[in-house]
């Protein structure tokens, strides 16, 4: 279990010489856009999970830049879309972000490289995760194996459908036959 708290600011250019890895808890208190987020799930009893888990590994990337990579997850009710019960998921992001605490430094990266531009050497750790957990939010939260009470009647409303069409089918068959069977009334 990871029940340390993260330490709120790191002195990241340090961490990065080192090659820190921090694993801990970090407050939902301290991710107040996410907290938010979470409420808004459309359950009556709406809460948030106390805290998300978060680990981080520092190391250099280069001349004033660190780069930071990890992973951060949390569990959390939603009502589910199919069949409108409460479910538990997991949400969770991997990290992979350049931290710098200069401009010109980070316009240099490839438009797809997450950054995070810091004041100085101090980066906060709630910073590093909070975007990438909403971004990681479900949109349409299920249970992975639900039994909807709402699919069984689009399944009767397909019968008929479907036996009727057998029916032609039957009846196509059965006109040769009809056929022969008056030919044969003839004789
Ligand atoms: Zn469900």
């Amino acid at each position: 279990m990871l029940t340390e708290a993260l330490p709120k600011r790191i002195r990241y250019p340090q961490a990065g010489i080192e090659e820190a890895l921090l694993e801990g808890v970090l407050p939902m208190s301290r991710l107040p856009r996410l907290a938010d987020a979470l409420l808004d799930n459309e359950l009556d009893n709406a809460n948030v999970p106390e805290s998300v888990a978060v680990t981080l590994r520092f190391s250099s990337d280069g001349p004033g830049r660190v780069l930071v990579v990890g992973e951060a997850h949390f569990e959390q009710h939603w009502l589910c879309q199919r069949c409108l019960e409460p479910v538990v998921l997991r949400s969770g992001c991997e990290i992979e972000m350049i931290l710098s605490g200069h401009k010109k430094v980070l316009e240099q990266l490839r438009n797809d490289q997450d950054s995070l531009l810091t004041d100085g050497d101090l980066v906060d750790t709630a910073d590093i995760v909070e975007d990438p957990l909403l971004l990681a939010l479900p949109m349409s939260p299920k249970h992975e194996d639900c039994d909807p009470a709402f699919e069984i009647p689009e399944l009767i409303e397909v019968m008929p459908d479907a036996s009727q069409a057998q029916d032609e089918i039957e009846e196509g068959r059965q006109r040769p036959f009809a056929g022969l069977k008056r030919l044969t009334e003839k004789d």
